[in-house]
């Protein structure tokens, strides 16, 4: 077999804030698909970076008073117990601000200009005279030029959908400064992406049957002509002025690259850097990152959410062609992960907080074979159901897989000297079968059809399960003449869970290390599937591999955070602060807790409490702690808010009594549903001497809807 050179990346995550479990998702399966390859003895060169560059980091670093690299590299502190925690092997991990990519993007673009494909332009933009600096779409607001709603962004209105330019809002006015801001003209530059032989090259690069058939789809609608009747495609404004975060472009002095463009640059940067550290020398890789990247054998792939389909499928390609380089041979669109049937939010993020998931002791391959069971080739959403992950690791892949080993091998060890026996006619038919479904399940994994691979695997290991049910190792151990049968049952047992953990180490790498060292076996690769241990093979000491979910844990994993814990994680407390060493210790702390920082008026103003009537209470099947209240905020329909108040309220005493809710707290997708809003209680902070929970509730007369000033 050729052994193949593959450069494998994720898409860069920027960096202004830390990973949610949709990069988790996409790094699974990436990381998956990585393995396999080397399973199957490729070399392959994975590699990511965080994408530094651009405005909103620039205004978060210089709100949070500090550089704009310092802001990054805290940031980028943060990414390693993630990858570490979830099994994610990247070679390299690397940042766009990085010399490399400085130079690589100056030297693409100066290619692409060489091209004939750049091109400047005078074009009219608002400009922050208070600030200096020209705003970005997003930090322009105003009101809707369509439907009139207030505190609208610059590029599209939230309430009605309206798509329009920044110059075509009413009052607009900078969220930096609140200055009205100015127009005023600026030189930009343009990559011409209308430009005939770019529209004819991503025209066959697009449709030439290597992408997904709905991503090829997509992009065929991108290339429809608009009025101009030229073409769909337009040419990309690359440039922006200073101040920016970013990459200078050459030779010409305050102008900076659009955070796009140097962006996927980083994915060469990452690579070249982790050449420039010897990593792929001490692989042995001899060629030079340059050599390398010319050599026409070495593939390249990239695996992106469906959101970024346009810049990798047009852009990008575009840019490496037209500036002689390698094009990638693939890009792996994925869908989103949904949590409950709930979109995630970007700024909300889910339910699902993977450092959490690891701080609870929740198995990270219990997340990796989740993923893996239902992740297909295709640009699907995935939905994470708490109830659907407990029932496939506990039903199959500790019922049946795990299952297979702790079913067998205590009779190996006690009873057979941990030695395999000889395999009767079934047993042999058996692991046969096994072995014969390798290049199948290799297909799959090479297909990234990983739900339809966990299916078969699931398959297998139901018939080794039946193997077992028919032959009872359990009785025939009572039965000195079935002896020979138990031994040949086990041993069977044994090599068909050697397969089955080679057929899952791209998703268990761990697990299936400590079974490598129970079985005493060097490390699995697919071409040991036609191999069997063979009578007389010694096996080690069987310990439990995995644990089953425990149920409650996905309880903890969405539980809301009580609110006095947000309160201290946000709230600086001076260490020699009576609070900082005991909260319950003077008079002077109300409720056990320090009053919170002052805050303005317009601070308070924020959030918007109403009254509200309790219309509906019930308690919450699986959680001791949750009720489901249904409330009428004066709205056209009710909401649906969970409170934690399950151990201090009977739900028929909250009907139809009035309280106070956060209403405009962002939604959030819990485990049994979404929640609307936030119900008032108190408590003390050391609620075991001062136990009890009070929701509040109005004096008489307020109306449902009626805010609280
Ligand atoms: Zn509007």
């Amino acid at each position: 077999m050729t052994v193949r050179q593959l450069f494998v990346t994720t898409a860069l995550p920027y960096a202004n804030g830390n990973f949610h479990i949709g990069h988790i998702m996409e790094y699974i399966q990436a990381d998956i698909w990585v393995r396999f390859q080397r399973m199957q003895g490729h070399q392959v060169y994975f590699v990511c970076a965080d994408d530094a560059h651009g405005a909103p980091i620039m205004i978060a670093a210089q709100k949070a008073g500090i550089t704009p690299q310092q802001f990054v590299a805290n940031i980028a502190k943060g990414r390693q117990p993630y990858l570490e925690g979830f099994h994610i092997a990247f070679d390299n991990w690397h940042s766009t601000d990085g010399p490399e990519n400085h130079e690589l993007a100056q030297q693409i673009y100066l290619d692409l200009e060489a091209a004939g494909l750049i091109e400047r332009r005078t074009i009219e933009q608002y400009f922050d005279p208070e600030k200096s600096m020209f705003l970005p779409d997003r930090f322009i607001k105003g009101i809707c030029p369509k439907c009139a709603s207030p505190d609208q962004y610059g590029d599209s209105c939230e309430n009605c959908g309206a798509v329009y330019s920044p110059t075509d809002l009413l009052h607009p006015r900078s969220t930096l400064s609140g200055a009205t801001p100015v127009l005023k003209s600026s030189e930009h530059f343009f990559f011409k992406l209308s430009h005939p032989k770019c529209v004819e090259y991503l025209k066959t690069w697009t449709q030439d049957g290597k992408l997904q058939s709905e991503v090829a789809n997509k992009v065929k609608e991108w290339f429809t002509p608009n009025e101009d009747g030229l073409t769909g495609l337009s040419d990309w404004d690359i440039s922006r002025d200073a101040p920016y975060f970013g990459i200078e472009i050459p030779n010409a002095p305050g102008k900076y690259f659009y955070v796009w463009l140097d962006a996927p640059v980083g994915y060469l940067a990452s690579l070249k850097n982790y050449f420039a550290k010897g990593g792929p020398l001490a692989r042995g890789e001899t060629r030079s990152f340059e050599n390398f990247m010319a050599s026409p054998e070495v593939e390249q792939y990239h695996f992106i959410g469906k959101d970024i389909t346009y810049f990798h499928t047009l852009f990008w390609p575009a840019m490496l062609h037209f500036s002689q380089r390698k094009t990638p041979n693939n890009i792996f669109v994925h869908g989103f992960i949904t949590v409950s049937g709930e979109k995630m939010s970007k700024s909300r993020g889910t339910g699902i907080d993977p450092l959490k998931y690891l701080s609870i002791g929740m198995n990270p391959e219990w997340m990796r074979y989740y993923i893996a069971a239902k992740l297909n080739a295709r640009v699907e959403d995935v939905d994470f159901n708490p109830d659907d992950f407990v029932a496939r690791v506990n039903a199959d892949l500790v019922g049946k897989y795990i299952n297979i080993a702790s079913r067998s091998a205590g009779f190996i060890g006690k009873l057979f000297d941990h030695r395999l026996g000889a395999l009767s006619p079934e047993g042999q038919a058996l692991v046969s079968q096994l072995q014969g479904q390798a290049s199948s399940i290799a297909q799959g994994y090479e297909e990234r059809e990983f739900a339809k691979v966990m299916r078969e695997i699931m398959l297998l290991a139901d018939q080794v399960n039946a193997f077992v049910d028919q032959y009872k190792p359990w009785e025939a151990a009572k039965k000195p003449e079935l002896r020979d049968q138990l031994w040949s049952t086990c041993s069977t047992c044994i090599e068909c869970f050697r397969l089955l953990s080679l057929y899952l180490k791209p998703v268990l790498p761990q697990l299936v290390s400590s079974v490598e060292a129970f079985l005493g076996v060097e490390s699995l690769r697919f071409e040991h599937a036609t191999q069997r241990l063979g009578a007389g093979w010694e096996i080690g000491n069987y310990k439990h591999l995995m644990q089953r979910v425990d149920p409650a844990m996905l309880d903890q994993l969405f539980e809301l955070e009580p609110s006095r814990e947000i309160a201290a994680s946000n709230t600086p407390t001076p260490s020699n602060s009576p609070s900082a060493k005991d909260a319950s210790a003077g008079p002077f702390i109300p409720g056990g807790e320090a009053i919170a920082p002052e805050i303005s008026i317009d601070e308070f103003a924020k959030t918007d409490l109403r009254i509200a009537l309790i219309t509906a209470c019930e308690a919450v099947e699986g959680s001791n702690k949750l009720l489901r209240l249904t409330l009428d905020v004066g709205e056209e329909k009710t909401r649906q808010v969970f409170s934690g108040i399950a151990k201090h309220y009977q739900p028929q005493d909250l009907v139809g009594q009035l309280t106070v809710v956060v209403a405009n707290l962002a939604p959030r997708a819990m485990k049994f549903g979404l929640s609307e809003g936030m119900v008032l209680a108190a408590s003390h902070a050391q609620e075991k001497e001062h136990p009890g929970v009070f929701v509040l509730t109005p004096w008489p007369g307020a109306k449902p809807g009626m805010r609280i000033h």
